[in-house]
């Protein structure tokens, strides 16, 4: 199978075309807005002044929180809880979306973290019946399910945020995963950030959010504008130096899991459909930027996608059947 010559990627990655030297169209895109991309110094700027904006409109607004943080309990929103905290001096709303999924790990993580971090926090479930719904329709058309947890998470994000105008959503994408196919500016931080919700999905769905729209088959909050920040693309750090910060700042615990996403108990289940759908796991997108960004090598990052394949061709019987259950939308199911 044809593979790019810079970050490995395979023909059968989502939308990719190589040019005539065998170099994928987000090596180019990434080798053309490198200069940017890269500015550490830039970034952090750009950062500290949509800061200061959110403060001083939420100042203006009346509002109690500068900001609304997405909270898993995972590494990656912990951090950015504590250092929007501390070294931005944010006023922090921390909103955490029961979705059904959540892990032992994740909610002891979540309880640690809330007394050490000293924020508000909101934990919200939605109607029950139609996340099922949703998440059943969704693996039967899609083969998929995380894209209905981040519609709805980001969704009662900019609800949220719009009754307590809060003009600041932060979120913990990481740079692979908001740059995985990114092949031109358009929605792309830092050359722009979004607005409003349906621009915000733009980054996920890639077009399909505007055909939703037109069919009137979702509802965008049209009148709620926050501006929806990646604090990852303004700050390059490992996944190994964020675990390190927590654990000496706020004795957090590391996941033993084989994969990141330790704080969801079905995430083997979006790792398996993801290669039996595509042909390739959930991180494959996410582990070219490394490479492509020289942080991996492309040996490295193959071995990774190996054992990716090797842990997650097949789920554990007692995990397929919990999740099954936990989408089901026979009357009568327990939730979890
Ligand atoms: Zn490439």
């Amino acid at each position: 199978m044809k593979q790019c010559k810079i970050c490995g990627l395979r023909e059968n990655y989502t939308n990719i075309h190589f040019n005539s030297e065998g170099i994928c169209n987000y090596c180019e895109f990434y080798e053309a807005h490198k200069d940017v991309l890269e500015d550490k110094e830039k970034l952090e700027q750009i950062f500290r002044q949509k800061m200061e904006d959110a403060k001083a409109k939420a100042k203006a607004a009346g509002a109690k929180y500068d900001c609304l943080v997405g909270f898993s309990g995972g590494k990656d929103s912990t951090y950015i809880i504590y250092q929007l905290k501390e070294t931005y001096g944010m006023r922090v709303l921390a909103f955490t979306f029961d979705n059904g999924f959540s892990t032992e790990y994740g909610r002891n993580n979540i309880e640690n973290a809330l007394e050490k971090l000293n924020v508000d926090h909101i934990t919200f479930s939605m109607n029950d019946k139609l996340l099922r719904k949703q998440y059943s329709a969704c693996v039967n058309i899609m083969h998929n399910f995380c894209s209905v947890c981040f519609h709805y998470m980001h969704y009662y994000s900019y609800l949220f945020a719009g009754q307590n105008k809060i003009p600041l959503i932060v979120n913990g994408r990481t740079s692979g995963q908001i740059l995985q196919c990114a092949d031109s500016t358009k929605g792309i931080e830092p050359f722009e950030s979004s607005y409003n919700l349906k621009d915000f999905e733009y980054q996920m769905f890639h077009g399909l959010e505007e055909r939703a729209d037109k069919a009137g088959k979702m509802d965008y909050l049209k009148d709620t504008e926050a501006e929806a920040v990646s604090y990852f693309a303004y700050h390059d750090i490992s996944e190994e130096e964020t675990m390190q910060f927590l654990e000496e700042k706020i004795g957090w615990t590391r996941p033993q899991g084989v994969s990141g996403h330790a704080d969801c108990f079905a995430h083997a289940m979006a790792e398996h459909m993801s290669i039996e759908k595509r042909g390739f796991p959930v991180r494959e997108g996410e582990l070219a930027v490394l490479v492509r960004r020289g942080k991996l090598t492309k040996e490295k990052a193959q071995a990774i996608l190996q054992q990716d394949i090797e842990n997650f061709h097949e789920v554990p019987k007692d995990i397929q059947d919990r999740f099954f259950r936990r989408i089901s939308i026979q009357p009568n199911t327990s939730r979890k």
